[in-house]
């Protein structure tokens, strides 16, 4: 567990990177600063959203891990790839 002050220091510096997200948009609002410093991504539609929760795909993190596990399955049988 960090320390307080320590906690309190990185929540102090989130919340200045993220004033500048989406062009400065909610630097004048402090509750959307702090929505911001906990979740980066204040939308879910479609665009932005989880797409398994729209189009059944899975996210673009599982979605390398699953390319990250071939590759590595196919280095350990001997089968030559590229490099990433
Ligand atoms: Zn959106």
């Amino acid at each position: 567990m960090q320390s307080r002050a320590l906690r309190r220091h990185h929540e102090e510096r989130i919340k200045r990177r993220v004033k500048n997200y989406y062009g400065g948009l909610h630097r004048d609002d402090p509750r959307r600063v702090g929505q911001m410093a906990h979740a980066r991504k204040l939308c879910s539609c479609w665009m932005c959203g989880n797409p398994r929760r729209y189009f059944n795909e899975p996210t673009l993190r599982e979605q390398r891990e699953a390319a990250r596990r071939r590759r590595a399955a196919s280095s350990a049988h001997g089968v030559p790839h590229a490099q990433p």
